[in-house]
């Protein structure tokens, strides 16, 4: 099926914490700049399995965004979207895990390069045969930046493309008042959302159970809803066509977790991709908790972004097993 995905949001530089417990109010040693950015992070993933994506983006005219720039064209990622501003720096972000559940961030977002990004950077031309938009909550991060994403999406939706949502919180960034308003937004007009287990509580009207706030959020025409649960892998939710609940669990890959940042951002990109390309649900989540389980195995949030026959070779080695 031809199909070509783009996304919108924050390109940047990650640091790592080289010690678990790690603290930020001290002197202490960090790993990187690794490429990062949720949105990014999304988009190598769809490259590296061969489909087409445009990431739209803003980098400082340094180093840093060079080295970005740089990784995601070798992916494969179309970055003509991508601006280099000389006013400003390449975002950053801290990072410092406590244990595997538990990670502190610091951000520089709006007040880097990617705070430049806005509707102005959505060049229509390069939107022209887009067929999908992926939002990452997180890239919310300012007016200007979803007035560049309402673009994006009015004119994909305007043509009868399709949408995917990652809430994709970061308790660091609960304070950005409009990103929470423009969540129901982006809610109206998404078909596939993809949630974290603690992320769906967001979602709950009043003192619903997750099954009902799922079931309601269905009803409301978003057509597949899988929930991501780490380690213990992932849940699916969508309606058949008697419009009764169908719903189905893959468990999660028995792996080496060193870096879980970065693997909801490749899981949700191999679903969305393989379920645009045509394959059923099934087996785009089998494939998809692949690529979430191949992500945590490496260091650095877009390391661990892999090709269909990685993803092939880890499920035939699994099968073994
Ligand atoms: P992110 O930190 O990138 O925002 P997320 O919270 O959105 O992550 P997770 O649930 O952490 O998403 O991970 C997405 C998927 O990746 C999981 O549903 C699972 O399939 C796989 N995965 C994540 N962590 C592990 C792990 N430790 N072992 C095996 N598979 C994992
Ligand atoms: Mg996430």
């Amino acid at each position: 099926m031809e199909f070509k995905i783009c996304a919108v949001g924050e390109l940047l530089v990650e640091f790592l914490a080289k010690e678990c417990n790690q603290r930020f109010d001290q002197p202490g040693e960090f790993v990187g700049p690794y490429p990062s950015g949720a949105p990014a992070i999304f988009a190598s993933q769809v490259a590296k399995l061969g489909f087409p994506v445009v990431l739209f983006s803003c980098v400082g005219k340094d180093s840093f965004g060079k080295m970005c720039i740089n990784r995601l064209k070798k992916d494969g990622v179309i970055v003509d979207g991508i601006t280099s501003y000389s006013r400003a720096n390449t975002g950053s972000a801290f990072v410092t895990y406590q244990d595997q559940s538990e990670r502190n961030f610091i951000f520089n977002i709006p007040n880097s390069a990617c705070g430049l990004l806005s509707f102005n950077n959505i060049d229509e031309n390069l939107l022209k045969d887009c067929t999908h938009l992926h939002v990452m909550g997180s890239s919310l991060y300012s007016f200007r930046a979803i007035d560049a994403m309402r673009k994006a999406l009015d004119i994909i939706k305007n043509k009868g493309g399709t949408i995917s949502f990652d809430p994709n919180l970061r308790k660091e960034m609960f304070n950005i008042q409009e990103m929470e308003q423009s969540f129901g937004y982006i809610m109206e007009y998404t078909d596939i959302f993809l949630p974290s287990e603690k992320e769906v509580r967001y979602f709950t009207q009043n003192d619903e159970s997750e099954q009902q706030t799922i079931l309601a959020l269905l009803k409301n025409g978003i057509k597949h809803i899988v929930v991501k649960g780490g380690a213990k892998g992932a849940s699916y939710y969508g309606l058949d066509e008697q419009n009764s609940l169908k719903t189905f669990h893959v468990d999660g890959f028995s792996v080496d977790s060193v870096d879980p940042t970065g693997a909801g951002g490749c899981f949700g990109a191999t679903f969305v991709s393989l379920l645009l390309a045509g394959y059923d649900v099934e087996t785009a989540l089998k494939f998809a908790n692949v690529s979430g389980a191949l992500a945590v195995s490496k260091l650095g949030p877009m390391e661990g972004t892999s090709s269909l026959e990685e993803i092939q070779t880890f499920l035939t080695k699994h099968a073994i097993d």
